[in-house]
């Protein structure tokens, strides 16, 4: 996990509303701490507001540094969605 400076890391709290991004799980009832994760993952995006998200520990092991994955239904490749 990188540094993320902590003006930067209130910023995108505040954005989250304390929820986790992806499923807006609230981070009041999670008994694991929220991360910041990096959306585009962090060897190829930078840090920055638009490319953080909090999400919570599940979310964000199950995403790992993928960007989408192939649709079950119609075999497409298909970015993930992107809060
Ligand atoms: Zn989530």
């Amino acid at each position: 996990m990188s540094y993320v400076a902590a003006a930067l890391r209130q910023q995108v709290i505040e954005r989250a509303e304390s929820k986790c991004e992806y499923c807006l799980f609230p981070q009041s009832l999670s008994f694991l701490a929220f991360e910041m994760e990096h959306i585009i993952a962090e060897k190829h995006g930078a840090t920055t507001a638009e490319n953080l998200a909090l999400d919570r520990p599940y979310c964000n092991r199950a995403k790992g540094t993928d960007l989408g994955s192939l649709d079950p239904e119609t075999g497409q490749l298909t970015p993930f969605f992107n809060p």
